[in-house]
């Protein structure tokens, strides 16, 4: 078959070890594609990526999104409490990261004080800005830009970006707002070589038929200094663990190879970044609420927000605890 797109490789993409069955008979609990999908997984304990047992065209794996949605509309003006708690978001970056000075307000002011100690609040606000400090004008693309929301809030916060996305939906979407978007694949865009401020996506990686490929080609285009953010499940989370086929991280058929913090940490190196920071958060509330979903046979999505805030506590308990332990990691690198 030539258009194979996705092909289970025979020993791990990050460190090289030989795979071993791990689990089978997974199946899409989100979106409902058909089939029992088995994975594979590292035997390199310090490594452990996995990877999803099969043999993909293109057409199948396009097939796979037919019901995926990204497609919500970014939330652009906010008002009342939820404007006061977006305007101390923007106090705790303009202190830790160095974005603009909001307009005076002693009381949201204040309010970000806390962000510092409270740990969800404090990556709740850097997420906002991928944990990346400010660089005027610097030169962002997103992979996976979805509704669009990042892209916006990062303009608006000075940044000159820039957004790739396979959904031509949000593609048009983002068009009609007036960014700078392509469709279709990082690798095979126009960037020059060592053009770029920073690459972000979250949650994309995973659906990647190569990560190695395409951490790689970013470290490319990334000038010397410059950052890229990647977020994504980990397949050595204790959610992961206790939860297992149930684990909302696996995502099969979709998520192709499910990464850990020692693998992103390969792949890194690998590709020649300089400094290469791993670290988990406490924002994987989610994952272990739609895990918990998914074992009980019930619709997958989140609820009311007594639920969410109790899953919240939950993840960062275990983030407190054992950081690397949390159901969400960020790989952040310098070039
Ligand atoms: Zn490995």
């Amino acid at each position: 078959m030539t258009d194979l797109v996705y092909s289970r490789p025979n020993q791990c993409g990050a460190c090289g070890a030989p795979l071993h069955p791990w689990l089978s008979g997974v199946r899409d609990r989100v979106y409902g594609v058909g089939g029992d999908w088995d994975l594979f997984r590292c035997g390199n304990a310090a490594c452990a990526a996995a990877y999803l047992d099969a043999r993909l065209t293109g057409q199948q794996l396009a097939s796979f999104y037919a019901t995926y949605s990204t497609h919500s509309d970014p939330v652009l003006a906010v008002s009342g409490a939820k404007r006061g708690f977006r305007r101390a978001i923007e106090w705790f970056l303009h202190r830790s990261l160095g974005y603009r000075r909001p307009d005076a307000s002693t009381a949201t002011s204040i309010l970000a004080r806390f962000f510092r100690v409270i740990p969800l609040l404090r990556h709740m606000a850097s997420l906002r800005v991928f944990w990346l400090p400010y660089v005027a004008k610097g030169k962002l693309v997103e992979i996976g830009f979805g509704n669009a929301q990042t892209l916006l809030q990062m303009h608006d916060l000075g940044w000159d970006v820039e957004g790739i996305e396979f959904d031509t939906v949000c593609v048009d979407k983002a068009r009609a707002f007036g960014l700078r978007v392509g469709e279709g694949d990082f690798l095979a865009q126009n960037y020059g070589d060592c053009s770029l401020d920073a690459v972000v996506g979250s949650h994309v990686i995973e659906h990647v038929p190569d990560p190695g490929e395409l951490i790689a080609a970013i470290h490319d285009k990334l000038a010397p200094g410059g950052r890229m953010v990647l977020i994504t499940p980990n397949g050595k989370s204790l959610g992961c663990r206790l939860m297992g086929a149930y684990w909302r991280g696996l995502e099969a058929p979709r998520h192709l190879t499910i990464q850990t913090p020692g693998s992103l940490i390969r792949h890194a190196e690998r590709a020649g970044f300089r400094t290469v920071k791993l670290f988990g958060t406490p924002l994987g509330g989610g994952i272990l609420q739609q895990s918990v979903q998914i074992r009980q046979g019930k619709p997958v999505g989140p609820t009311g927000r007594i639920a969410q805030l109790f899953w919240a506590i939950i993840a960062s308990a275990i983030h407190l605890v054992r950081p690397k332990a949390s159901d969400e990691i960020v790989l952040f690198c310098e070039k």
